[in-house]
C-alpha cells in the first residue's frame, strides 16, 4: 500500500527530512513555500517599497531564494522590488560557469541582475590571491571581500535591503563553530535573522529555518536551474569538520539543527554581551565596526606583498602592518612595485 501524504491524504512521494512527515509534491511545495512566507513575515524581513538586492551565486540557496522570493513577492502582494546581485570573485573554472547560471535565471526569473567583480573593487582576482598566498587562508580573504562587495553593489543598486541565501544548515554550522571557539559575540550575532541595520544597509536570511535537503529537494522537483560545482579553492577544513558533525547529528536527531540555532538565538537575549558598534571605514567609507575595515587591511597587506601579516584579529593586523609600513618608511623612501596596485575604490 503506498503511504498516504500526511497533509491531503494522496499518495505520498517523500519524507521530509526537516519533520519527518510523508507528503506528495504539491503539500511538500505548499508547506515549503507557507514556511519561509512565515519567517519573513513573522522577522518583519521587508516592507513595502523596498528595494531588495537578492545576492545570487547560481547555487541551489540563491536559486532557491531567488525564485520563492519573486513567488511570495506576487502571492501575497509584499510590494517589494527584487535585483538579483551577484559577485564574480575572479575564479577561473568555477565562477564564469556559475555566473551563467545566473544569467540565465535572469531571464528565467524576469529580473535584473547586476554583477560585480573583485577585480574592478579591489584590483585582485581570487586566482591572483591564491598564486600569492596558497591555498590557506583564500577563504578569509574571499568573505571579506564578498560580504563587502555585496554592499558595494547594493549601495550602487541603490538597494535598501540585502537577502542572502543562508540556510539552517549554515547557521547550525556557524553556532557551532563559534561555540568552539568561543566567540561569544560572533555566536550572539551570527543567528539574528536581519543583520546591519545600524549601518543602514541590512542584511536578511530569509532561508533560515529551512533545511539544506529540503532545498535540494524543492530545487529538483520545480526543477530549478542551478550550478552545484564545489569552487576549486575550497579547503575551509574547519567548517568542513563542523559540516560533517552536523550531519551525523541531523542522521540520529533531525532536529539538532534547529535545536542548535535556537541555542545560539537564547544566547543572543542576554544583554551582558558586548556587541561591536557599526561604523564605516576611514578609508574607503563602507560598513565597518573598526576604524579600518577587515577588506583595507586585507588588500593592504595583499598590496605590501605582507598578506599573512592581515589575517587575524582586526587590531592585532593592524598594528603588524603599521609596523611593517614604518619599518619599510625608515629604510626605503620610495614606493614599491607592489605598493602601486589599486586601492579600495568606490
Ligand atoms: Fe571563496 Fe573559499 Fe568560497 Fe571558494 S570556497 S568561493 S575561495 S570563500
Ligand atoms: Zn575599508
Amino acid at each position: 500500500m503506498p503511504v498516504a501524504c500526511r497533509m491531503c491524504g494522496g499518495p505520498a512521494v517523500l519524507k521530509r527530512p526537516k519533520t519527518g512527515d510523508a507528503v506528495c509534491k504539491d503539500c511538500f511545495f505548499y508547506a515549503f513555500e507557507n514556511e519561509v512566507n512565515y519567517t519573513i513575515t513573522n522577522g518583519n524581513l521587508f516592507k513595502r517599497g523596498d528595494r531588495v538586492a537578492v545576492g545570487a551565486s547560481g547555487g541551489k540557496d540563491s536559486t532557491v531564494l531567488a525564485y520563492i522570493l519573486k513567488l511570495l513577492n506576487e502571492r501575497h502582494d509584499y510590494g517589494i522590488e527584487l535585483i538579483l546581485l551577484s559577485v564574480d570573485e575572479g575564479i577561473t573554472g568555477y565562477r564564469d560557469d556559475s555566473l551563467e547560471t545566473v544569467k540565465r535565471n535572469q531571464h528565467q526569473y524576469d529580473l535584473p541582475l547586476k554583477i560585480v567583480s573583485y577585480e574592478d573593487l579591489y584590483g585582485w582576482t581570487m586566482d591572483a590571491i591564491v598564486k600569492q598566498i596558497g591555498l590557506k587562508n583564500n577563504c578569509t580573504f574571499c568573505g571579506v571581500f564578498r560580504r563587502q562587495a555585496l554592499d558595494r553593489g547594493a549601495m550602487l543598486l541603490k538597494a535598501n535591503k540585502i537577502a542572502t541565501g543562508h540556510n539552517a544548515d549554515d547557521i547550525a554550522e556557524t553556532v557551532l563553530m563559534n561555540v568552539l571557539r568561543g566567540d561569544i559575540a560572533r555566536l550572539r550575532r551570527c543567528t539574528a535573522i536581519t543583520t546591519g541595520a545600524e549601518g543602514g544597509l541590512p542584511r536578511c536570511k530569509p532561508l533560515k529555518y529551512t533545511y539544506e535537503k529540503e532545498i535540494v529537494m524543492y530545487a529538483y522537483f520545480k526543477k530549478l536551474d542551478y550550478f552545484s560545482t564545489e569552487c576549486i579553492y575550497s579547503p575551509n577544513a574547519y567548517r568542513g569538520h563542523a559540516r560533517t558533525y552536523l550531519k551525523d547529528l541531523e542522521r540520529i536527531r533531525p532536529s539538532s539543527i534547529i535545536d542548535l540555532i535556537h541555542s545560539g538565538e537564547s544566547l543572543s537575549i542576554k544583554k551582558d554581551v558586548k556587541m561591536p558598534v557599526q561604523g564605516t571605514c576611514t578609508r574607503c567609507g563602507y560598513i565597518s565596526s573598526n576604524a579600518i575595515c577587515k577588506a583595507c587591511t586585507l588588500l593592504e597587506g595583499l598590496n605590501k606583498g605582507l598578506p599573512k601579516l592581515a589575517i587575524g584579529k582586526s587590531n592585532k593586523s593592524r598594528r603588524l602592518l603599521d609596523a611593517a609600513s614604518q619599518s619599510s618608511d625608515s629604510t626605503n623612501e620610495k614606493t614599491s612595485p607592489k605598493e602601486k596596485k589599486k586601492d579600495v575604490t568606490f
